[in-house]
């Protein structure tokens, strides 16, 4: 991304407003402060030129984490619902949403969900748990403004979930993805699977990554069509989705400024390259986003999608804690997922793994449906090769079938000994 595409701050209606509005955030302005921008009308010039608007210090989640009365900017009077969110760092937050947020992020979810022409003809089951607030009521709310069905099923025992799949007339699914990846383990075991795939014909993963490994399973097994959405809690819904090409995330709103920075001298970096995704909300938000480091590591891309959509795309690579070893520069890491793609392409694996991150080893427990005495040999050869430019041995630890706890919600390292990230 070029700093002359930062002609998006030029939809910001009334710049002064603008900053008057982000100054009545406490820790915003205390924020701006700090970096010498002590009053609204010196951020004007800060917002009107891109060089100057680079030179503001980026927010992070910190921000988010109990701090509601230092950063809501209307009173409750305007605010339509408040929602609970775990978002990225794990850590329970509040979300503040007004009218015209709401407005923004339907708007936002329409354009996702066009892409995949739904409509009302999908009926989608959707299995989130009631402390997962903010993510049923976005996923209900998107389907509705398509006049799709959506059902929600909440937090039941699998055998639960397959009457009501029987029962309804579903024929979609949402969760997050290490739930598809589960439940076809658990519904092969009692021969149900068969039952499941002629009525399921779609299947969209949110709320965590989605590794191409992963993707490519679930697509299998399920015979089903499997969409990733991309959308933080700050924000609410689906920012950014794929079409019917899953060529990279489309991206979606067009009232939120996309930056990809590169991650040590947060400088925009060229198209194919890989930054951190930072977000701006170029409206009076009643909980301001701005220059809001989101953690993930992303792609931009250059290529033309088969859609032919024009607007700018690009990969989720890595959420930032997923990196398990990288090298000064950064323009090297290896990451979870990578061992994720590596393990879900090997078809003498379940669908559960951990590991255990040292200093100068990588230890990994997974499964193996049939044990020999070579089974994990092409594993272990293919992270050797990942890990070669750090360094780092590996030691593959092979359990049977359904050993491993199935208790983590989503998918994360056990233990992590890590290098500090700058
Ligand atoms: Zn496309």
């Amino acid at each position: 991304m070029k700093e002359t595409e930062y002609k998006d701050l030029e939809k910001i209606k009334d710049v002064k407003e603008y900053c008057n509005y982000l100054f009545k955030a406490k820790s915003i302005k205390k924020h701006l402060k700090r970096v010498g921008i002590n009053s609204s009308e010196k951020l004007v010039g800060y917002i009107e030129d891109p060089n100057q608007f680079l030179k503001i210090p980026p927010t992070n989640s910190s921000f988010y984490e109990n701090d509601l009365e230092n950063l809501i900017t209307t009173d409750f009077s305007n605010i339509s619902t408040v929602l609970s969110s775990s978002g990225t760092t794990g850590k329970k937050k509040l979300i503040p949403i007004s009218e015209i947020d709401l407005t923004f992020f339907k708007e936002s979810s329409v354009k996702c969900e066009s892409r995949l022409n739904t409509n009302s003809e999908h009926h989608s089951g959707l299995i989130a748990n009631m402390g997962m607030g903010l993510m049923w009521y976005a996923m209900m709310t998107q389907k509705f403004e398509m006049k799709a069905k959506p059902y929600f099923f909440g937090i039941l025992n699998p055998l639960e979930y397959i009457e009501l799949i029987k029962t309804l007339p579903v024929n979609a699914l949402i969760s997050l993805p290490i739930f598809f990846s589960r439940f076809y383990e658990f519904c092969t075991n009692i021969n149900k699977n068969e039952i499941l795939k002629k009525k399921i014909k779609r299947i969209d993963c949110g709320g965590d990554f989605l590794s191409d490994g992963r993707k490519n399973r679930i697509e299998r097994n399920w015979e089903a069509n499997t969409n990733r959405f991309y959308g933080i809690s700050e924000v609410w819904g689906p920012i950014s989705g794929e079409c019917k090409y899953h060529k990279g995330l489309h991206i979606s709103s067009n009232h939120i400024l996309f930056e990809i920075l590169h991650p040590l001298t947060l400088r925009p970096v060229n198209e194919g390259e890989i930054g951190i995704l930072h977000l701006t909300a170029l409206w009076d938000k009643a909980v301001p986003l701005f220059r809001y480091d989101t953690q993930d590591l992303v792609k931009l891309l250059s290529d033309t999608c088969p859609c032919n959509e024009k607007t700018k795309r690009f990969k989720f690579v890595s959420k930032k804690d997923s990196i398990i070893y990288h090298n000064d520069e950064y323009s090297k890491f290896f990451s979870l997922i990578d061992i994720e793609d590596i393990i879900f392409n090997n078809n003498n694996t379940t669908t559960e793994y951990r590991i255990i991150l040292k200093e100068d080893e990588l230890i990994i427990h997974l499964e193996n449906l049939i044990q020999n005495n070579s089974q994990n040999s092409e594993i272990e050869e293919k992270i050797l090769q990942k890990l070669e430019p750090f360094n780092k041995k590996c030691q593959i630890i092979s359990h049977k079938p359904r050993t491993i706890s199935r208790k983590t919600q989503k998918v994360k390292i056990d233990s992590i000994v890590r290098e500090p990230l700058k």
